[in-house]
């Protein structure tokens, strides 16, 4: 595991090593009077985190809080493991979020319909989180830790259940995939996190509830803290609405997929010199059924 204290008193914990997964998972630990974790991961890396946490003098076991910033394996599947695991825990959800952890036979679905039947295999199973062991945020809702308060933002277009979280204490925000994903090819050149249902107009107006806030910080949920926001916010809003206008041109042309693809291939070439990741065909699928439903 990897420990580096990226701001005051927050700690990013990577476990990308241990677990072998090539698009890492980062986990973020707040310590204060009242200890946080933002973004349990998945089950298979959250089992790590506490596992060698031990070994690094961190207490993992202490959080009163866990806080995904949605609930796909990724970012959210671990907390049904975490919250058994640290019963005194409370874990923070968006009300729609909540709904589907209860019973998350629904989330398990879609999991195998994104990463296919065997997901498990990588990511480990996904768990309830029992009602009792749910705080279930409004938008704005302030969480008090101690030096630093937490703000819950409902940040909503690469999920409807996505939340974004403001910390006081460094100025800095949690966007989860709000703000997009960064390829490391291209380290200043944020893609937008697209999965069906993406909702492109709310995704566009959460980035901009965001810029509002001015952070001084942003800590991503795969690639790490930076500290750098403005330019990564205009870049990634920028990206956003090209892309849009790329695919939403391309399907009144009746251009076929490649063709789409090509064309956003040829606009990151030139913007960023970079090759358009694999990972974003999962991406252009999502803002072909936006504009095919819209
Ligand atoms: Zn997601």
């Amino acid at each position: 595991m990897r420990v580096t204290e990226v701001a005051d008193s927050t700690y990013l914990l990577d476990c990308s090593e241990d677990v072998g997964f090539s698009l890492s998972e980062v986990a973020y630990l707040l310590v204060d009077d009242i200890p946080a974790l933002i973004e349990p991961c998945s089950t298979t890396t959250s089992s790590k985190l506490l596992e060698r946490s031990r070994d690094f003098g961190i207490k993992v076991e202490d959080v009163a809080y866990i806080i995904p910033t949605h609930i796909h394996v990724d970012h959210g599947g671990g907390a049904g493991y975490l919250s058994r695991q640290l019963p005194n825990a409370k874990v923070v959800l968006h009300p729609r979020g909540a709904k589907n952890m209860v019973d998350p036979a629904r989330l398990v679905s879609a999991t195998k319909v994104v990463f296919g039947e065997d997901f498990e295999h990588r990511f480990g199973p996904i768990s309830p989180i029992s009602e009792k062991q749910m705080l279930i945020a409004q938008d704005g809702e302030i969480i008090h830790l101690g030096r630093r308060d937490l703000t819950i933002i409902f940040t909503p277009g690469h999920a409807s259940h996505h939340i974004s979280i403001w910390d006081s204490l460094s100025q800095g925000i949690f966007p989860g995939e709000a703000l997009g994903f960064i390829a490391d090819s291209m380290p200043d050149f944020p893609l937008p996190a697209a999965v069906p249902p993406f909702d492109l107009q709310l995704y566009i107006q959460s980035i901009d509830s965001l810029a509002a806030l001015m952070p001084t910080m942003v800590f991503y949920s795969h690639c790490g803290a930076r500290r750098d926001p403005e330019l990564l916010i205009a870049t990634i809003r920028e990206n956003s609405i090209v892309i849009g206008q790329i695919v939403e041109k391309s399907l009144k042309e009746g251009k076929a997929e490649q063709e789409t693809w090509r064309m956003i291939s040829e606009y990151v070439k030139k913007k960023a010199g970079g090759d358009l990741p694999p990972e974003f065909l999962l991406g252009l699928s999502a803002y072909i059924s936006y504009f095919t439903q819209k």
